[in-house]
């Protein structure tokens, strides 16, 4: 049931429940300024550094003035351009695959290949923990959802045997988990996948841009080909520092996304300057490796320093570091405490994360510097000692 207006009292009233948006006020940089109070940010997903990186905002200015502000049509009418194509080229050869296509964004990616790589009565397997647009996708499909237990391998095989081999399935994890930081076990998920005769979608949001050689996520790491993971998605919106979001595989699967995808269909091409500036980002993602090896540098002390400190950390080596609370209160109040100090971590609540896990997600920026990091470590040792 949606909560009536006459219900809204109550909802306002229980604070762990009502969701507020804070107004920023300054650029996307670990340095902000949020309803007029300068603050240091552990809350961008901008990894890298790229979403003011000049050469990126350059690309973007001159990709305005070449083709104007917006598309003007659906990409299968006249919205897509070179800019468009010539993208989708260079993501499919870094990633080694045959073809890649672009999306409106990552929700949009995923709506698209579950509602066109999944038949009627096929079957879903998907790890607990994936993204809310991996699940919200189902109800585009007529396929059945099996979850099985996070990260577990055996669980996923035994799911993936359950499913009739008949009726073909479809096994999808994220690369990085987005609330947690940690990273799903894909080679053996590609080979339990393969077992079963099972299609495999990887979506790394989390991933791209963070590792592989030349920063070609989690899949390129573990060097897993198109024949291991037919399907990968990732989106432009965290470490490429601009929006928007592909999906890259073997020629015959992408096509089956051109032909019956909906949300790739109905919607408006991303605007042609937003392709050019994506296309500077991925340029500086394969060339500047410097901002990758900060990153894990910063990822690094945060854990060596939170440990010593005894803070609640999960497992995860991404630049995801949840510090775990529990109670959705203590979550709000620590983040409340925090702000007071100078420091922007948002507490994430039910239902994005299961009850009783509230946590902090603290976000590291290849560009924040050693003092913000240490500024933060004291901050929290100050306001979260472990209970004795
Ligand atoms: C951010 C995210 C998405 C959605 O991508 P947008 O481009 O922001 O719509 C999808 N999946 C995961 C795992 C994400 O973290």
């Amino acid at each position: 049931m949606r909560p009536g207006i006459e219900s809204l009292p109550r909802l306002v009233s229980s604070a762990a429940g009502v969701r507020i948006r804070r107004v920023r006020e300054s650029s996307c940089q670990p340095a902000v300024v949020v309803e007029g109070r300068r603050l240091i940010s552990f809350a961008s997903n901008d990894y890298l550094g790229l979403a003011t990186h000049p050469a990126v905002i350059e690309a973007w200015s001159a990709g305005a003035r070449q083709w104007g502000v917006g598309s003007g049509g659906s990409t299968l009418l006249s919205g897509h351009t070179s800019a468009h194509s010539e993208l989708e080229d260079a993501l499919a050869d870094w990633l080694g695959r045959d073809r890649a296509l672009l999306f409106s964004n990552g929700y949009m990616a995923n709506l698209s290949i579950l509602q066109s790589h999944c038949h009627r009565g096929q079957t879903i397997v998907q790890d607990r923990r994936n993204h809310a647009s991996l699940y919200d996708a189902v109800r585009l499909t007529r396929g059945h959802l099996r979850r099985y237990v996070h990260g577990d391998v055996l669980d996923a095989a035994r799911q993936l045997k359950r499913s009739a081999m008949a009726t073909g399935a479809l096994l999808v994890t994220e690369g990085v988990f987005s609330m947690d930081g940690d990273q799903a076990p894909l080679a053996e998920l590609a080979r339990v996948a393969r077992a079963a005769g099972a299609r495999f979608l990887v979506d790394d949001a989390h991933g791209i841009g963070l590792s592989g050689d030349e920063g070609q996520g989690t899949v390129g790491a573990c060097r897993l080909g198109q024949d291991d993971v037919p399907l990968l998605m990732a989106t432009f919106g965290k470490a490429f520092g601009t929006y928007g979001a592909f999906v890259a595989g073997p020629a015959a699967l992408i096509e089956i996304l051109v032909q019956q995808a909906r949300p790739f269909r109905y919607t408006t091409a991303l605007p042609p300057a937003l392709a050019v500036a994506t296309h500077e980002a991925l340029r500086r993602v394969i060339g500047e490796p410097e901002r990758r090896s900060r990153l894990h540098e910063q990822v690094d002390y945060f854990r060596r320093c939170a440990r010593e400190l005894d803070l609640p950390l999960a497992s995860s080596s991404s630049p995801i570091q949840p510090v775990l609370i529990g109670s959705a209160e203590e979550a709000q109040m620590l983040s409340k405490a925090l702000e007071s100090r100078g420091i922007y971590a948002p507490a994430i609540l039910p239902p994005t994360v299961p009850h009783g896990k509230a946590r902090l997600r603290i976000s590291l920026n290849a560009s924040h510097s050693r003092s913000d990091l240490d500024h933060l470590l004291e901050a929290l040792s100050d306001l979260c000692r472990p209970r004795a």
